[in-house]
Formats: structure tokens, C-alpha cells, sequence
């Protein structure tokens, strides 16, 4: 038996994914006889009768018997959804819609679906949204290919400009594609089908593309068989009455009242049994005694509360089963909630899917990962991170994705300055992540510039020692660069001096004072009228690792006057050091 491929709807927001799913509904029960779309829980089905019918003259796109009984959308578009469509070694979606904006071209979210459906292997369409929105364009319901026909020929054009950039933008991600209606390889060229989610203007093409390329390249994915259901949990929902529900889309197999399921919880493995299987029909919540692949159902069952979204779902049919699934669950669990001692970020997602999907993303940009889990963050992995943090200040960070934070536990993080980055769409927590490295590189860039000794000349001003000694506290002038306390000083025969205590202007105690102030400074080492006298021109003495640091990395940041004060002084320094070999 084949079932029908599962479809999923990806792009950026306001592009029209659920505008395009709404479309694809409204053109299948409108083009054909009443209740020739049938939707259950989280997916609609889109029977092959109905796509042949509606897209007549468009079927010669593609030469193929269908064997497909149809089409599964699943109905939650984006992908959340689609993360949480799990299935062992891979994704249950079997095609994937890109909705791009003709107007807007490709957005952060549009690059971020391209990603994770590269990453998944998931093929795809492009659905060119909004042509209505082409300057002069006349909308006409229907096949893009008839409508295309009576547009003029600069209205034409300026959809295809858009379409080139379409082009272009994709191309930048090394896939190849064009208008569909142009491709001479559906598995070289990613198919562009211009569409309309307003007028349904598109749709059909749009259907019996997705039809025929499933059905002439994915058919063997497609088999079911007739046994026990296998699915995935797409959301976990709370439905008064019943408690806590799953909805679950059935890939493989049939699920009844009664049997016995196995699936992953935020508690471990639970295995329970149906107490009711519900399908959504034009009359409304019905209760069902069995669900076929593909369909989307809700199941009621007891202990379902920490069920976890993008958990598989298993009908155990017999002991042995039950336990095998159990394993077999146990030891993917393993492989997603990741714990390890490596200094590496840590991750808190709201589901199985999520936590994959940005897992995936992560490693790929090689980012070491020690924790993955569901929930949200404790105040012990915040300790945790603190002590990365110890070991690499770019790995402490924790990232949470669609979690709840409380209040104190983000303040617990801000006292310990661990980083939670937080973010409900996956794009932007990487994003953010990102921003915050570059963020910490520039800290740490600060904190070396901040520890280094700059060049600086002073003059000892006359009749102004206030103390002679221990420490001695005089009147200087900066006549070039800056000091700072610590900073050591020399004379112009070298001859080190000590470090600047602290410095003080009008008894208010300075961090730096720079060229043209007169100040203060107080020294421990040196005795005034014997070490430091009147008149006198002091260096900084500046560590030769600083200086070499200074000229190698912030020559930019240092003046021309700066500068030449540097040389000067490695310069006392070198006669300094041959006077002493000699
Ligand atoms: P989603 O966030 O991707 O699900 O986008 P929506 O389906 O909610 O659509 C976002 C906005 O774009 C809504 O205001 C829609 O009415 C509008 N929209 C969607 N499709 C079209 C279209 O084909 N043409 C025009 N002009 N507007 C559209």
C-alpha cells in the first residue's frame, strides 16, 4: 500500500503559509463535490481524484500513473511543526512548501527553513507568493498558466524579474531552480510555482507538482504497511474533559481504541493504553474506533501530561513489542538530550523536535554542545555554565528556545554573568547567540587593551611635592598620552621608579588622566628631591610584551604623537640594556 506523502508549509512569517493552507482547502472543496477534502486533527487530506480534477490542464506537467491516494498538509505551518514531525533517521515530511513574498524576496526565516530542510534532506517547492501584488497584474482564479497568458508581456516581465531574484537568492544557497513551467529536471531544479494565496491563483499547479514529484521519486518512502501504527506527536494539548491529549500525525500502519502505545515523556518512557482516538468532521469532534496512515488524529490516553512533542509514537501490539520500543526510545532519547562533560553551551527547548533541529544547526556551525534538554533552566545548570564560563567565556552561554524563564533565575544568571540567550524562533536564538560571541570578543578585546600599559610623558611640576616619601605625592602635567594607577614609571635614563599608587585631582581619586591634565600622583617607591625632582621628565616603562602588543594590534588607536613617545621610550630601554651589557 501507498500512503499519502505528508506535506509541510515553511517560510517566513506574513508570507502566507496559512494563507496558502487555507488556498489549498478553499480551491480542493470548492473545484470538486463536497467532502472531497477530509481534515482530521493537524492535517488535511487532499484526495488524488480531486488534484487530478482541479488541475486538468496542468497534468501534463508531469507524466506519471498515481498511485497516491492523495495529499497530507499538515495544517500548523513553520518549522516548530515541522521539527517535531520525527521519525526514526529522518523527518516524516516527505515535501516541504517554501512560501517566499514576490514583494519581499528572501527573509532571515526563509534562509532558516532552506537550512533545516538541507539538513533533513527534505525536498522542496517554492511557492512565490502575492503575484497579485506584481505591478498591472489581473488576478484570474485558476492555473498560474492560463492566467500568465493574459497578463501583458511588461507585466510578464516584471514577475519574472522578481522570480530572478528568487532565483539568485536560492542559487546563493547552492541549490539550482526556476519557474516550473521551464525545469527540464525536477531533480536537478528546485521548482518555482507562482501563486496567488488570495485568489488561489497557482494552486493547482502547485498540487499536481507536489503530487507527481512524490509520486515519481519518493513512492518507495511512501509504503505502509497494514500492521501496528507508528506516528509522531505534534503537539500536546490540554482539551477540557479529557486531559491531556496528543496530536499525532500516523505515517505507517493503523492505531485503534484500546491499543497500547509507547512514546517519550519529559519523565521517561510511558507506555498506556487508548482510552479514545478523535477526528475533527464538518460535524464536528468525532470519536473514532480506528486511524489509518497518513491521517492526523488526537489520542486520549491516561499519564499523557509530560508527553513530549516530536516523540515518536508506537503501537505495541505485544509484550515483546513493548519493550522493544522502549529501548528503542530509551536510546534515541539518549542520543537528543545530550549530557556530557564537555565545555560546550547548554541548550533548553520545549520539545523533542526543536531540541534536534537546533542540536543539528549548532553542531554544524561547530558549536560543542554539554547539555540538551527539554524544560526550562535551573538554577544548578546556571551554575553549570558559570564554571564553562571559567574554562572558555564563549561556551558558558545557556540558550533557551521557547521555554518560560523565571524572573529569578534570570537574576541568579545576571549575578553569576552567565548569558540566557532566549528566543522562540530558532533563527533568532542562533542569531542572537552569534551577536553575543561577537559581543564577548569585543569584551575581552577591551579588557587586553584595558590591561596594557600605554605610552605616556610627564613633567614633575615645581615647588607642588606634597609628600616626600612612602608614599611620595607630587604635581605632574601629562604632556602626551595617558596613565593609569599601576603603570610603572621611568626617567629619561630609564631608571624605573616604581608604579603610580593612585592619582588624584581636586581630592577626587582618577582611573587615567590624559594630555593637558595636571595632577597628582602618589608613588610608594621613590623618595622626592632624591629619585624624582623638580622639573623632571617621566616615561611610562612600558613591558616590552605591551609594547610589541600595542604595535602589532592598536597602532590604529594610538596617535602620532603616542607614537613617536613609544619609540622614544624603547629607545631609553634598548640604551638602557646596552649600557648594562657593556
Ligand atoms: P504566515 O505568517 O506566513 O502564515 O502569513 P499569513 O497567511 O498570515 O499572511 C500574512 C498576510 O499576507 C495576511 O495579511 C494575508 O492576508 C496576506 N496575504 C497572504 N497571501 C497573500 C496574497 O496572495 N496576496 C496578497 N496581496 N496578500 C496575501
Amino acid at each position: 500500500m501507498i500512503r499519502q506523502p505528508i506535506i509541510v508549509v515553511m517560510g517566513h512569517v506574513d508570507h502566507g503559509k496559512t494563507s496558502l493552507l487555507d488556498a489549498i482547502r478553499k480551491t480542493a472543496v470548492v473545484l470538486s463535490e463536497p467532502g472531497a477534502i477530509t481534515q482530521s486533527i493537524s492535517a488535511s487530506h487532499v484526495p488524488i481524484d480531486v488534484i487530478k480534477k482541479i488541475c486538468g490542464p496542468a497534468m501534463k506537467l508531469i507524466k506519471t500513473e498515481f498511485k497516491i491516494p492523495g495529499l497530507l498538509f499538515v495544517d500548523t505551518p513553520g518549522h516548530e511543526a515541522f521539527t517535531n514531525l520525527r521519525k526514526r533517521g529522518g523527518n516524516l515530511a516527505d515535501m516541504a512548501i517554501l512560501v517566499v513574498d514576490v514583494a519581499q524576496g528572501f527573509q532571515p526565516q526563509t534562509l532558516e527553513s532552506i537550512e533545516i530542510l538541507r539538513e533533513y534532506k527534505t525536498p522542496f517547492i517554492i511557492a512565490a507568493n502575492k503575484i497579485d501584488l506584481v505591478q498591472g497584474w489581473k488576478s484570474k482564479e485558476g492555473c498560474f498558466i492560463d492566467s500568465i497568458g493574459h497578463q501583458r508581456s511588461e507585466v510578464q516581465q516584471a514577475l519574472d524579474e522578481k522570480l530572478y531574484e528568487i532565483v539568485g537568492e536560492i542559487s546563493k544557497q547552492g541549490f539550482n531552480s526556476e519557474r516550473f513551467d521551464r525545469v527540464k529536471d525536477f531533480t536537478k531544479e528546485i521548482a518555482i510555482v507562482p501563486v496567488c494565496a488570495r485568489t488561489g491563483e497557482g494552486i493547482p499547479e502547485l498540487l499536481i507538482l507536489l503530487a507527481g514529484l512524490s509520486q515519481k521519486y519518493l513512492e518507495e518512502q511512501l509504503h505502509t504497511e497494514e500492521g501496528p501504527g507508528k506516528g509522531s506527536i505534534l503537539e500536546v494539548k490540554y482539551e477540557k474533559g479529557l486531559g491531556t491529549t496528543i496530536d499525532v500525525i500516523l505515517y505507517d500502519g493503523a492505531i485503534h481504541k484500546g491499543d497500547v502505545i509507547v512514546l517519550a515523556t519529559k519523565k521517561g518512557i510511558l507506555s498506556t493504553k487508548i482510552r479514545g482516538l478523535i477526528e475533527p468532521r464538518l460535524e464536528g469532534m468525532v470519536y473514532v474506533d480506528e486511524v489509518k496512515a497518513a491521517s492526523g488524529v488526537k489520542i486520549f490516553a491516561p499519564g499523557l501530561d509530560d508527553a513530549l512533542p516530536g516523540s515518536e509514537v508506537y503501537v505495541a501490539k505485544k509484550e515483546e513489542d513493548e519493550a522493544k520500543y522502549k529501548q528503542q526510545l530509551e536510546s534515541e532519547l539518549k542520543t537528543i538530550l545530550i549530557t556530557t562533560e564537555k565545555v560546550g553551551v547548554l541548550l533548553k527547548a520545549d520539545t523533542l523536535g526543536s531540541i534536534e533541529a537546533i542540536s543539528r544547526l549548532l553542531q554544524a556551525e561547530g558549536v560543542q554542545i554539554r547539555k540538551a534538554d527539554v524544560g526550562s533552566v535551573t538554577r544548578q545548570e546556571i551554575s553549570e555554565a558559570a564554571a564553562i564560563r571559567q574554562k572558555d567565556r564563549y561556551c558558558g552561554a545557556i540558550l533557551a528556545f521557547n521555554v518560560r524563564v523565571e524572573f529569578d533565575t534570570v537574576e541568579d544568571a545576571n549575578a553569576k554573568s552567565v548569558p540566557i540567550l532566549q528566543s522562540n524562533v530558532i533563527y533568532s536564538l542562533l542569531e542572537r547567540f552569534n551577536e553575543w560571541k561577537i559581543e564577548e570578543k569585543e569584551k575581552e578585546r577591551q579588557e587586553a587593551i584595558a590591561s596594557l600599559v600605554f605610552p605616556a610623558k610627564i613633567k614633575v611640576l615645581s615647588g607642588m611635592c606634597f609628600r616626600v616619601s612612602k608614599p611620595a605625592v607630587f604635581g605632574v602635567e601629562i604632556l602626551a598620552g595617558r596613565i593609569k594607577p599601576d603603570y610603572e614609571m621611568m626617567n629619561e635614563k630609564g631608571m624605573a621608579l616604581g608604579r603610580i599608587k593612585s592619582i588624584q585631582a581636586e581630592k577626587q581619586s582618577l582611573q587615567e588622566a590624559s594630555k593637558g591634565q595636571q595632577i597628582a600622583i602618589a608613588m610608594d617607591e621613590p623618595t622626592f628631591g632624591k629619585h624624582v625632582n623638580d622639573g623632571d621628565v617621566l616615561y611610562t616603562n612600558i613591558p616590552k610584551k605591551d609594547s610589541l602588543v600595542l604595535i602589532e594590534r592598536y597602532k590604529a588607536q594610538l596617535s602620532d604623537e603616542e607614537l613617536a613617545i613609544l619609540d622614544k621610550i624603547q629607545r631609553i630601554q634598548r640604551s638602557l640594556a646596552a649600557e648594562a651589557r657593556e
